[in-house]
């Protein structure tokens, strides 16, 4: 079997190659220790637990194959969270091992075991989409806006960009980004997937497993760590508007102070990590974290999911790295995890 497909199984030719060898899928869910199966939960558990698919393995057939078995399973999960982030650990392996397969090409001639980024591009239909200039690339308007309608960072913007009669200039790195999100769509776009009811029964234990990890992962209930400088944006812009003495809202309240409870901030803390000085926005404050928060951690409602901040204005100035998170409290947890310094409110002097 091509290892193209197997390795970029997103392809026309993975398509075709799947077609072509015909396994019932029937009966892969009913083997116990089938490695398609196998395969594919490693697929989606890898997506959750690192953002990335891990490292193919050496059996092509079962490469190949452990695709559609994973976006069976992605689509019997249907949780948008799941697919976004599945779809983006599929993009980002198949972009490491672009960049692994042009180091070997340049090292030996690898014939059709690899794929360079002129087949990648067109297979993503972008070929026409992309001038090579002396210093960079020019990608088609049309096509940039499609590619990035998912990125957060503000150096998107079309504003801040060189814009010549409906071409953007984009640098090496950009079109790499560019083409993680092409192949993101492209893995994304038919998901969720109808599956067959004798193929759900079949898949029930897979299911439930995923199910419980992505639950896991979706809220972080151990964070007791206050570190202002790495709160998401969304909060810092309610931290921000609540210290300069702005009322917030039913729902910006409650997104604040769900969310400094659940870092560990007690409510007695609130008025002065807030610095509220006027009593009645305090009484609010304190009410606010009583009713709705609740003093016992197994009481204790999170604040809300990314998705519903975005459809209620409350996100905003989101960045690259709110790219995927979900929640703010995840977003949170990677920030704090990923920074080499962190400092606690509560030990400042
Ligand atoms: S994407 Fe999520 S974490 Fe980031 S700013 Fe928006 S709501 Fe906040």
């Amino acid at each position: 079997m091509d290892a193209v497909a197997a390795r970029y199984p997103f392809l026309a030719v993975a398509r075709t190659a799947v077609k072509e060898a015909d396994v019932d899928l029937g009966a892969v869910v009913q083997a116990a220790d089938s490695p398609i199966l196998a395969r594919a939960v490693e697929r989606v558990e890898g997506a959750i637990r690192d953002g990335r698919v891990p490292d193919p393995v050496a059996d092509h057939e079962v490469e190949l194959l452990s695709y559609p078995m994973a976006r069976v399973l992605v689509s019997l999960i249907n949780e948008s969270v799941l697919t976004d982030r599945y779809a983006l650990a599929e993009a980002r392996r198949a972009m490491d091992l672009l960049a692994s397969d042009r180091e070997t090409a340049g090292l030996r001639s690898t014939g059709t075991q690899s794929l360079d980024r002129e087949n990648l591009l067109a297979e993503l239909e972008l070929t026409d989409q992309l001038v090579v200039e002396d210093d960079g690339y020019s990608m088609a308007v049309t096509a940039y806006l499609r590619l990035i309608s998912a990125l957060r960072d503000s150096s998107w913007r079309l504003v801040d960009r060189r814009l010549t009669t409906g071409w953007v200039r984009i640098d090496e790195d950009e079109l790499d980004i560019l083409l993680r999100e092409a192949i993101r769509h492209r893995v994304r776009v038919d998901l969720p997937l109808e599956v067959p009811d004798e193929i759900a029964n079949e898949l029930t234990a897979q299911v439930d497993a995923i199910g419980n990890m992505l639950a896991d992962v979706r809220l972080p209930t151990d964070i007791d760590i206050v570190s202002p400088a790495q709160f998401p944006p969304c909060i810092a812009a309610l931290v921000e508007q609540a210290r300069a003495g702005h009322s917030l809202g039913p729902v910006e309240r409650f997104t604040l102070v769900a969310f400094l409870r659940a870092i560990g901030l007690a409510t007695a803390d609130l008025p002065s990590f807030l610095e509220v000085d006027s009593t009645s926005e305090e009484r609010t404050l304190l009410y606010t974290a009583s009713r709705v928060c609740g003093e016992s951690s197994a009481t204790a409602y999170p604040p809300p999911m990314c998705e519903t901040l975005e459809m209620l204005g409350v996100c905003v100035d989101a960045d690259d790295r709110c790219m995927d998170v979900g929640h703010p409290l995840l977003g949170y947890h990677r920030r704090i995890t990923a920074a080499p310094d962190v400092t606690d409110w509560r030990e400042e002097p």
